[in-house]
């Protein structure tokens, strides 16, 4: 059966791949799978979010179903509040960090995580096999939810040390991006008795500060404006919300890795023993810095939602994606900007020290990655070379070839996007780049032979 979901949701261009008719459809599949009545929908800040989330309220409505529309909200904050408001699911209309032009609905089961897979072919296969719901005997109606920030904010600082964090009065510095937590993370770091300094701050559609989705290399405005404030530490999030990149008082961009080590090092001192679930595409300086704490760390296929719904099954306390998506599951089992934030704060709280010298005593993590264009057919085809190259390698999930000692490369495709994604670990940071280099080439010269 064809897929619809992909790593994160269903993702399209609005009004190509993803139609209003399309919109219409899957919503009908979602009425039909959904267990009881009331869905809340939230959007991120696209042009096209509104119109998709009126098509889905409306098709939900058609189909009997009740809506609360949480409006503009990042989306932790949508799924945090499906299930501290009892909602019986929920669906947020976003692309996350992806280019303007695209969108994308990502369902949201009653326990506030993301669907599980099992949830996602259910309803591909209620789409597929058109085994829409039945006439319901009443429409439902759609009304605006206003609890869902309070309840989200409320519901962070509930989850940290508040007081400690506020007799620090930290000085933070913001970079939303033009993206969607800019509804909710300035007013926590506030509520937290920070100094809070915010650029990007306004949501627009076309992200014209510096593009959806933080990088260590788009993050420059962020290094500067905390190192001229004189902040204690700088935040990016993605579009959506759910990710973000740490700065430290240096203006030193720390990889998404660094600052999952750093927060994981934080938990486990006060709860050694409990599971890490991470990727099998991050580094192996978690292994050794759980295995110091006598915590497991469980690998999972590349994607938030089997992080999430790992720990789940494993009663795991935190999750993490190389990427900065980094999981809290005293709070939720799913990626949260600023859940991690606050998480942050209370780590350089707790250690009297700053955010580079706390860095600074990590283990080392020398892991990089890159990306290749390519069609969806292509990457396959490069992945099967790959495989027939090296039969005894992991392919769980694209393909990940063991080097010997730390040193590994993995290449598998984006779910979301047509493009190839090489990641590498050696044991220094010139020997991860020309591993790097020498996969990134036999790749493109593969391309350039046979597409
Ligand atoms: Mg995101």
């Amino acid at each position: 059966m064809a897929r619809l979901f992909g790593t994160n949701g269903i993702r399209g261009i609005f009004g190509e791949d993803l139609t209003v008719e399309f919109v219409y459809r899957i919503s009908l599949a979602l009425a039909a799978h959904f267990k009881g009545r009331s869905v809340l929908v939230g959007y991120d800040g696209r042009e096209s979010s509104v119109v998709m989330a009126k098509t889905v309220c409306g098709t939900l409505n058609h189909a009997g179903m009740d809506c609360g529309l949480a409006g503009l909200v990042p989306t932790p904050c949508l799924e945090y509040a499906v299930k501290s408001l009892g909602y019986d699911g929920g669906v947020m209309i976003t692309a996350s960090h992806n280019p303007p032009q695209y969108n994308g609905l990502k369902p949201v089961a009653r326990d506030g995580v993301e669907f599980s897979r099992e949830d996602e072919e259910h309803v591909e296969e209620i789409y597929f096999s058109k085994k829409w719901p039945p006439v319901p005997d009443r429409l439902g109606v759609t009304s605006a939810e206003s609890r869902a920030v309070p309840t989200y904010i409320k519901g962070i600082k509930s989850r940290v040390d508040s007081s400690a964090i506020q007799k620090r009065r930290f000085t933070v510095m913001l970079d939303t991006g033009n993206g969607a937590q800019a509804v909710t993370a300035p007013a926590l770091a506030r509520e937290m008795g920070c100094d809070v300094v915010v650029i990007n701050e306004e949501i627009d559609s076309g992200f014209p500060g510096r593009g959806s989705e933080p990088t260590p290399e788009n993050l420059a405005g962020l290094s500067e404006a905390v190192l001229m404030s004189g902040a204690d530490l700088g935040v990016a999030f993605d579009g959506d919300g759910d990710r973000s990149i740490f700065c430290d008082e240096t203006g030193r961009i720390l990889a998404g890795e660094r600052s999952a080590l750093l927060l994981a090092d934080h938990v486990l001192a006060a709860n050694p023993g409990a599971a890490v679930v991470t990727c099998l595409n991050s580094g192996s300086a978690i292994d050794e810095l759980a295995g110091g704490r006598k915590s497991p760390v469980i690998r999972t296929r590349v994607g938030s939602v089997e992080v999430s719904r790992k720990m789940i099954a494993e009663d795991a306390l935190i999750g993490f994606e190389e990427n900065g998506g980094f999981m809290y599951g005293t709070h939720n089992y799913v990626r949260d900007g600023a859940m991690t934030l606050a998480l942050m704060l209370e780590a350089v709280a707790a250690s009297g020290a700053t955010v580079s010298e706390i860095a600074a005593r990590l283990p080392p993590s020398h892991v990089g990655k890159k990306k290749v264009a390519c069609s969806r057919r292509a990457a396959d085809a490069v992945i099967e070379a790959l495989r027939f190259g090296n039969p005894g390698a992991d392919s769980t999930d694209g393909i990940r070839i063991e080097l010997g000692g730390r040193r590994w490369v993995m290449v598998r495709p984006s779910g979301t996007e047509p493009i190839l994604r090489v990641y590498a670990e050696a044991g220094s940071d010139g020997e991860m780049k020309d591993l790097l280099s020498e996969y990134v080439g036999k790749i493109e010269s593969f391309l350039k032979q046979h597409f």
